[in-house]
């Protein structure tokens, strides 16, 4: 007696070992990703498309997910709000574009004059910038990974150039972020304006400039066409996209996928900035070949007045969102230690090369 029921406990403990990861591994998961992005923009789309392409071949097939653009969901701006709600269970956009429902969710992005890809990795991974991200997220009821950086960016097309800070007053600009603030506060109107309604805007002249990425983007977009003024990036030294998920469906997955998940998008993360980068020096040697463009930097004084602004903003978002002067104090900590590194090695290796 005692005999059978030790092989009945042998065998059910058999089985519910060999059976529970089999069970596990038998649901199939059908997502669906909200972008922000139009269909087949170089880095954008390709980012989320990749994402997804990841985490269907790492699962094995256990779980796809359909991308859908603006055309189907029709609200590039709130992807938050519809992981948030549900409705889709992933998103990719950017941080920034949320600064409205929630100040600390801006420097995620970007910082103006911040850290630079590298330094904003270090942060991310080993600098507690993950967390603080969770941290933000978690409020809006998403998880949050870093899905794409797309290096340093230059400062938009122009139909007029700037010489001067006179020169900044009443411009229209379309610049998302911190930055969209910095500029607001230096005399110019910053408007939020969906990206694919961008090249309307500006040959309609319902905007006077227009900051989108870089070279390999913009080119793609057409801004060159009807803005010759191509300035250098002050406002976006290391934008990072992010993968949103919501956060019921996420905590309800097995925890396989998660680990697939996080390891999607860090390889999303940086094959964009490697594809960027190699996209962007392409796209400049041909750029450097119409001479219709005419590159700027911004006047010094311009980009003085651009610093002294962003601090008080920063300073001023701070006081009045005690998270959001968590991210800031991070960043802040992190970056002035940072420079002193990036100076004797990157800025003193270009010196020297
Ligand atoms: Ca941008």
């Amino acid at each position: 007696m005692q005999l059978k029921l030790n092989i009945r406990f042998f065998i059910a403990l058999c089985l519910s070992i060999s059976l529970q990861p089999v069970q596990a591994q038998s649901v199939i998961y059908q997502w669906r990703l909200a972008m922000s992005w139009p269909e087949g923009t170089p880095m954008l789309h390709n980012a989320a498309a990749r994402f997804a392409r990841n985490v269907e071949t790492l699962s094995g097939g256990r779980f796809s997910i359909i991308v859908d653009a603006p055309g189907r969901h029709k609200a590039p701006l709130d992807i938050l709000g519809m992981v948030r709600s549900g409705a889709y269970e992933m998103g990719h956009s950017a941080s920034y574009y949320y600064k409205g429902k929630d100040p600390a969710t801006t420097f995620f992005t970007t910082t103006p004059f911040g850290m630079t890809p590298t330094e904003m990795n270090a942060w991310y991974y080993y600098g507690g910038g993950l967390e603080l991200l969770n941290k933000v997220y978690a409020r809006h009821n998403v998880v949050a990974f870093p899905a794409g950086n797309t290096h340093i960016q230059m400062g938009g097309w122009f139909r007029k150039e700037i010489k001067s800070i006179q020169d900044l007053k009443g411009l229209k600009i379309r610049i998302p972020g911190h930055a969209g603030d910095v500029v607001g506060r230096a005399g110019m109107k910053p408007v939020s304006i969906p990206p694919g309604e961008l090249y309307t805007a500006l040959e309609r002249g319902t905007i006077d400039a227009v900051e989108w990425a870089g070279p390999a983007n913009d080119i793609k977009m057409g801004f060159h066409k009807i803005a010759p003024f191509y300035y250098t990036g002050w406002h976006e030294p290391g934008a990072e996209l992010h993968v949103f998920i919501n956060k019921q469906k996420f905590d309800a997955l097995p925890d396989d996928l998660k680990a697939i998940i996080a390891v999607a998008a860090k390889e999303v993360s940086f094959d964009i900035l490697s594809e960027s980068f190699y996209r962007n020096v392409l796209a400049w040697e041909e750029m450097k070949q119409h001479s219709n463009i005419l590159i700027r930097t911004l006047p010094d004084d311009v980009l003085e007045l651009f610093k002294k602004a962003n601090e008080d903003l920063l300073d001023e978002v701070a006081a009045k969102s005690p998270l959001a002067k968590e991210v800031i104090n991070s960043q802040r900590e992190f970056l002035n230690k940072a420079k002193d590194w990036t100076t004797i090695t990157d800025a003193d290796y270009l010196r020297l090369r």
